[in-house]
């Protein structure tokens, strides 16, 4: 995808060489080891986390390296290429709220291990960071930071890091960015950050956790994968994230159910709410189905024919849940006009990154539509990022 617009990925190796340039005009010396964990996008399944539903996320190949030496003095030191702002402190420095800013994912990490009785309170350690995966456009850069460090740290602690071993540092990282940084997250990012498997995406029941990698290879299909960073600024997320999960909160509760999940009947209880509970519920409902529609599709290699899904997702992320923004709805519409099989917004929404799921041999042509009906509609100019399906945090 070399043009302007587009950012090509780039090896792992070359993105770990700013990371140790950084550990060493920092900390001097070399650093005891560097691990990389990735960036992701969901296919589908969106907004359905909290409601126990199925979401369908694999990673980018686009990663967070940390360049990591433990320190005998139980200090924390984090820098980072993306910031001038570092931090340094010990774990009676750590609560909710502290540290504020881009260290509370790494010192919070820390935090939740030694809460969970994973790490002693004495470790510290330096850490450097580097990462090719955009900050805040909805493709999980915090879990990606989180989920590197965490393995980093495992790892010096002579902590397991097999499939078993990688659990409590899931655990640690929702902890770390629910607790520490604040910021409300399923579960689905990290999850996808430590388990994710090359040429698959990673079907993920968040009712019970469970997860199963359903195979993906958009080349082999002819098919690309078009991730759209609207680099549009995210507007009021908070407030309208927290409304949201409030009202399928309320929805279970006049239904009688723990989560929409355990609704048999979808009609009947969309028809039992009111206005806006019940299209917010018809999102969920008809999202969760979708899911698993396109996990069938993908089990059968039929992955042209996943468009349709992506696009109907869209449409009810749009209409029903309202969570898509004016610079999405422009992403999606010009790319299904400029011949996508499907696009649909992905992450959070309100702001952030839409996807395409595009024959190879139009995606020029969606690149170009998209760009320019961003210019026409005086929208800032999105770039673009290429979609392989990759693998999980690990060390180099
Ligand atoms: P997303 O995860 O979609 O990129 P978030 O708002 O969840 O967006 O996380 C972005 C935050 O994560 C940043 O504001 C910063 O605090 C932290 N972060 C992510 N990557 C880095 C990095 N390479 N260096 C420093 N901080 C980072
Ligand atoms: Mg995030």
């Amino acid at each position: 995808m070399n043009a302007p617009h587009r950012v090509d990925p780039v090896d792992v190796h070359a993105v770990a060489k700013p990371a140790e340039a950084l550990f060493r005009s920092t900390f001097g010396g070399t650093a005891d080891g560097v691990w990389a964990a990735p960036g992701r996008v969901n296919l589908i399944g969106e907004h359905v986390d909290y409601a126990g539903g199925l979401v369908l996320p694999f990673a980018l190949p686009y990663m967070t390296v940390v360049a990591v030496r433990v320190r005998e003095d139980g200090i924390l030191h984090a820098v980072s290429t993306h910031t001038d702002e570092s931090w340094r402190g010990s774990l009676a420095d750590v609560a909710p709220g502290h540290p504020a800013g881009w260290a509370a994912y790494v010192a919070g990490v820390v935090w939740a291990l030694h809460r969970s009785g994973h790490v002693s309170a004495g470790i510290g350690f330096d850490v450097a960071v580097h990462s090719t995966v955009p900050v805040g456009s909805g493709l999980s850069s915090s879990a990606a930071l989180e989920c590197a460090f965490a393995l980093a740290v495992a790892d010096l602690a002579g902590l397991p890091t097999d499939a078993a071993g990688r659990q409590p540092l899931v655990a640690a990282s929702i902890r770390a960015e629910n607790e520490i940084a604040g910021a409300s997250t399923g579960g689905m990012d990290q999850s996808v950050a430590m388990f994710a498997r090359p040429g698959h995406a990673l079907l993920l029941d968040c009712r019970d956790g469970a997860t199963r990698h359903v195979p993906l290879d958009f080349e082999s299909a002819g098919a690309r994968l078009v991730v759209i960073d609207t680099n549009a600024p995210h507007r009021l997320v908070d407030g309208q994230y927290g409304n949201r999960r409030a009202t399928i909160e309320k929805a279970c509760a006049d239904l009688g159910v723990t989560t929409l999940r355990d609704v048999v009947d979808a009609d009947a209880a969309v028809a039992a709410l009111s206005s806006p509970a019940a299209a917010r519920t018809r999102h969920v409902l008809t999202e969760i189905r979708r899911v698993t529609e396109v996990a069938r599709l993908l089990d059968r290699g039929r992955i042209a024919d996943v468009g349709d899904a992506l696009t109907r997702s869209h449409a009810s992320l749009r209409d029903d849940y309202e969570v898509s923004s004016v610079e999405l709805d422009a992403a999606v519409d010009a790319a299904l006009e400029a011949g996508a099989w499907g696009a649909r917004m992905t992450g959070g929404g309100f702001g952030g990154s839409a996807i395409a799921l595009v024959p190879a041999d139009r995606v020029d042509a969606v690149v170009e539509g998209v760009v320019h009906r961003a210019a026409s509609a005086s929208l800032p100019t999105p770039q673009f990022l290429s979609a392989e399906p990759s693998g999980s945090a690990h060390r180099l």
